[in-house]
């Protein structure tokens, strides 16, 4: 039978399996919200496969976006942005959804920090600092001073120097827009969300070695001779970098890259250039970069629709 990639649950139970044969269960299993990976373990599970009960994580980088997303095409915080087009507030709104994931994201962060890794004080504390960030996005900043983390108040408010947004960004203050702004930030710093990211893991290595391995191991090419050991060296050159990878193999099939040599400087090079991206990736001036760009790509798809 032709199984599709997308089948996550039946490639889930199948590695599950796998794992069972070496003697290894699950006892955290970290998927996105929509992913049928956890049914499998539970199912495994509840058939008694499996002794320990897996317990599902959410992907605190996938959450993320998820939330970003939501808020961006809500349509009713549309409505509520400080601007005077149309065009404009569904600019603000993108700026926005950037900025209050960013902001839900540091303050669990500074909680997590403060509390040094106390998941009770800390799941206790963000019960009150939902109200407050909802407030200090409508120029209230009372419960800023006791129950926000990242916002200090008019002394030190949280979009003084954001990138995304301007100090003066103020949704006006009412009953409605705060309920409106509560439900957004629930959305990651709800209770039951907070549960489910306790561990703060996520699939970025998994991902980002699948990548590679897609890199080594095209679709449309047949490796018969050699496919394991490009796999194998896929998962070398993600653990150690391109340059020091391939260091490495030489050194370890007893054939150096003399130091000093253009090959090596070369490699180092590459190594290099692949942590200077890596951390630029990571920069705020990046993210910058990403909105704007982000925002004139769809200018120009608008452009090209008229
Ligand atoms: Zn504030």
């Amino acid at each position: 039978m032709v199984k599709s990639i997308g089948d996550e649950y039946t490639w889930a139970r199948e590695c599950l399996l796998d794992l069972k044969e070496d003697a290894i269960e699950i006892e955290h299993l970290v998927t996105d919200a929509d992913s049928s990976a956890y049914k499998a373990a539970l199912d495994l599970h509840n058939e008694g496969i499996n002794n320990v009960e897996p317990e599902n994580f959410l992907d605190t980088r996938h959450l993320s976006d998820h939330v970003r997303k939501g808020a961006k095409s809500d349509k009713t915080l549309l409505k509520v942005m400080p601007a005077t087009t149309k065009l404009k507030r569904q600019k603000l709104l993108n700026n926005f959804s950037v900025d209050l994931t960013e902001r839900c994201n540091k303050e669990l962060a500074l909680a997590y920090k403060f509390y040094a890794g106390d998941f009770f004080k800390v799941k206790n504390k963000i019960s009150h600092t939902v109200d407050a960030i909802a407030n200090c996005y409508m120029g209230n900043h009372a419960r800023c001073r006791k129950n926000s983390f990242a916002c200090k108040g008019f002394q030190g408010s949280w979009l003084k120097g954001r990138p995304f947004l301007q100090n003066t960004f103020k949704i006006s203050s009412n009953n409605e827009n705060l309920d409106l702004l509560r439900k957004q930030i629930n959305k990651r710093l709800g209770s039951k969300v907070l549960d489910k990211t306790r561990l703060n893991m996520n699939t970025n290595f998994v991902e980002g070695f699948n990548r590679s391995l897609r890199r080594s191991l095209p679709s449309n090419v047949t490796f018969k001779k050699n496919m394991s050991g490009r796999a194998h060296a896929a998962a070398h050159s993600v653990n150690y970098g391109p340059g020091e990878s391939i260091l490495e193999l030489c050194s370890a099939l007893h054939c150096d890259i003399p130091v000093g040599s253009s090959a090596y400087k070369a490699l180092k090079n590459i190594q290099k250039l692949t942590f200077c991206r890596k951390k630029h990736k990571q920069s705020v001036n990046y993210k910058v970069f990403e909105v704007k760009k982000g925002a004139s790509y769809t200018n120009y798809t608008k452009n090209l629709a008229k």
